[in-house]
């Protein structure tokens, strides 16, 4: 076979097997051209939420190209984008009066960053620092890079890359040192935001933190005039158990990112959501307080009408009760792992679970991934595990037996690394 002119991301081809064609999705699931059913168990890199091809969502995808393609966002507005910005304002946490669309993870995070910015800016008090949680992950373009861990995977981009400030991880019984380390921040006064992924870290390893310290670092940003950013990428839509993670903080960020199940996973959209004072600081007869930013499918009309069909989901399924009793099977599964010296930090928000295999070397360069994953593969089952991290986050559709099976796959996996304790 010849060799395929495609690069795939986050993929080294020289030690990766050719990749396989899927050559169709439903549910839970992902088949390849021989028919074998796959379990997507880490919802095809976190988008996936109530199922592949949900029937409502596909439906609004087929009709919406009856009526339009691609408009340009600067000079006209349409119904999708209108309709789903009122919705999503009506769902948010409450003070997030605006919607500003781009077509990605990392592109909303972009947005917020110059939102921020833009709000220091026009306001005539500059601010000039960025603080982040170390482990954070906010996208792969040069600006998010930034704001997100250093290592193997932006060593060749150091030089691109713009310095931050970073607190410690709050690992259990060293909260207090996370909130110290903002408010020495603040106090000097160049504090724009803190970006910061609301509950779980999710490609830093699915490393999760108490509501309680989020509500401190928001009120600690409140007292030095300091914004939040909140990256809901991917705990957005239900995957800690509530809508938005920020809900269980009982805090409104200022300004809030959403994208992978924004439209359930179908289409790529994104929105960055922000609170009257942001938008108002840009709001000026003076032309250079203008927002300047755009993409060329801002507000792409199908993908807007695909979202708004995932509103109607969250609306008309019970979403939510699914969400329950998702959390409470990995609850009861998980359970079996908690005294098992084989695996070590077994944890779980809402739909996430995660938890460390205990092997030699850790670290995401350790060959337990890649050993994990053939393993994996070879029963079936979708997971990539984060260095030495196995997560599951499926699609809310994923069946009790889905479960099952990729719990004993769990346990039989520990034992490849048996001989090297
Ligand atoms: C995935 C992710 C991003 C980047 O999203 P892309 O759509 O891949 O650009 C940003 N922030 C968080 C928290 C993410 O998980």
């Amino acid at each position: 076979m010849t060799r395929s002119p495609v690069w795939h991301p986050f993929t080294q081809h020289a030690l990766e097997p050719a990749m396989k064609r899927i050559a169709r999705t439903e549910g839970a699931y992902l088949y390849d051209e021989q028919g074998r059913a796959i379990l997507d168990a880490i919802s095809s890199w976190w988008v996936i939420t109530h199922g592949h091809r949900h029937p409502l969502i596909m439906d609004a995808i087929r009709r919406a190209p009856g009526l339009y393609d691609q408009i340009i966002f600067a000079e006209y507005t349409h119904e999708p984008a209108e309709e789903l910005a009122r919705g999503l304002v009506a769902i948010a946490p409450a003070g997030l009066d605006h919607v500003f669309y781009s077509d990605s993870g990392s592109t909303c995070v972009e947005v917020a960053l110059k939102m921020a910015f833009g709000f220091f800016h026009n306001s005539g008090a500059p601010r000039s620092r960025i603080v982040v949680m170390e482990h954070g992950y906010h996208g792969d373009t040069i600006g998010t890079m930034s704001a997100g861990e250093r290592g193997v995977f932006n060593a060749a981009y150091e030089p691109m890359l713009y310095g931050v400030d970073q607190l410690p991880f709050p690992s259990p019984g060293h909260e207090q040192d996370t909130l110290d380390a903002f408010e020495t921040y603040c106090r000097s006064g160049q504090v724009a935001a803190l970006l910061i992924e609301p509950l779980v870290l999710g490609a830093g390893g699915m490393r999760m933190y108490p509501a309680s310290l989020l509500t401190e670092l928001k009120r600690l940003a409140e007292r030095h005039g300091s914004l939040m950013i909140a990256d809901e990428v991917m705990t957005g839509w239900g995957r800690t158990g509530t809508l938005f993670a920020c809900e269980q903080a009982n805090i409104t960020p200022d300004i809030l990112c959403t994208s992978k199940g924004l439209t359930g996973g179908s289409l790529p959209l994104a929105a960055t959501l922000c609170s009257a004072k942001i938008f108002d600081a840009h709001l000026s007869s003076d032309r250079s307080r203008t927002f300047f930013h755009s993409s060329s499918y801002t507000a792409n009309p199908i993908a807007c009408a695909a979202a708004l069909a995932n509103l109607e989901v969250w609306k008309t399924e019970p979403v939510a009760a699914r969400i329950h009793s998702l959390e409470s099977m990995h609850r009861t599964r998980l359970e079996r792992f908690k005294e098992d010296p084989r695996f070590g930090n077994v944890r779980q928000t809402g739909t996430i679970v995660a938890l460390d295999v205990n092997v030699p070397t850790s670290g995401y360069l350790s060959d337990a991934g890649p050993k994990l994953r053939s393993f994996f593969r070879a029963r079936n089952l979708l997971i990539r595990p984060l260095g030495n991290v196995i997560y599951l986050m499926t699609p809310y559709c994923v069946t009790a037996d889905d479960l099952d099976r990729t719990y004993d796959a769990i346990d039989e996996a520990a034992d490849l690394f048996a001989g090297a304790r």
